[in-house]
């Protein structure tokens, strides 16, 4: 499966991640990948940047090598009321939004807490693009409450190749989930979640995790430009 671009990349800015804009669309380059989009962690994570950053990466950064570079954010869901660790302002300027549950920003060992909290921050806010490592065991989610909003407002759900790669033991469940999320609409986006510059497009996990459950080509957004534009309304 051919893929256009890596949706969710981490840089030097994010503290936990070791590779400058420069250097990663060079080797973007190199993969023939078209788009980037740059997602550090939020501020409520020990290891992100500052608000100022996005605001500065909105403004500044469009392209790098030749490679279309989407400002965005790994933003962290930090409130049951669906509130991210970013002001909604700098929100609103940026073009991939994902959304996340991490264990250091906010956990509730509850279903209904973690659906509210998704939920709540769907409504809250009209440009969010993706919703991160779904696989992971940390928060569990009532599905079937969250799919016909992800339908509704063109949310797409992260096939996150390092979450794949470290919760093997817990394919069998995301697998029901994936294919019930597809079967009712839900469209999927492959990415790296890299940290470093090696990682950097590699989706042979998350590839492998496509074929465990078999899931239909046409159903991935990333597989094409014309896609991207047409579900997410990116600018490309
Ligand atoms: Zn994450
Ligand atoms: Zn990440």
């Amino acid at each position: 499966m051919n893929l256009v671009g890596d949706f969710h990349v981490h840089t030097v800015a994010s503290g936990d991640a070791f590779s400058t804009i420069d250097e990663l669309s060079r080797r973007a380059k190199k993969l023939k990948l078209k788009v980037l989009a740059i997602t550090d962690h939020g501020p409520a994570m020990p290891a992100s940047a500052h608000r100022y950053h996005f605001n500065s990466l909105a403004d500044n950064v469009k392209e790098s090598n030749g490679v279309r570079i989407l400002p965005g954010v790994e933003a962290n869901i930090i409130h049951e009321d669906g509130s991210l660790d970013l002001p909604e302002k700098t929100i609103k300027k940026l073009s991939f939004v994902i959304i996340s549950f991490h264990v250091f920003s906010w956990y509730k060992d509850n279903v209904e807490s973690n659906t509210n909290a998704l939920i709540n921050c769907i409504n809250k806010y009209d440009n969010i693009k993706a919703i991160a490592h779904l696989n992971r065991p940390y928060y569990e989610l009532d599905i079937e409450k969250i799919v016909p909003l992800l339908v509704e407002k063109h949310i797409v759900v992260e096939l996150n190749n390092k979450a794949l790669a470290k919760d093997k033991e817990n394919w069998e469940a995301f697998k029901k989930q994936v294919l019930y999320m597809e079967e009712k609409g839900v469209k999927f986006i492959i990415s790296s979640d890299g940290h470093s510059l090696e990682q950097l497009g590699d989706f042979v996990e998350a590839l492998n995790f496509v074929d465990y459950c078999n899931l239909k080509k046409e159903n991935i957004v990333n597989t094409s430009v014309e896609k991207l534009k047409a579900y997410l309304a990116l600018d490309l």
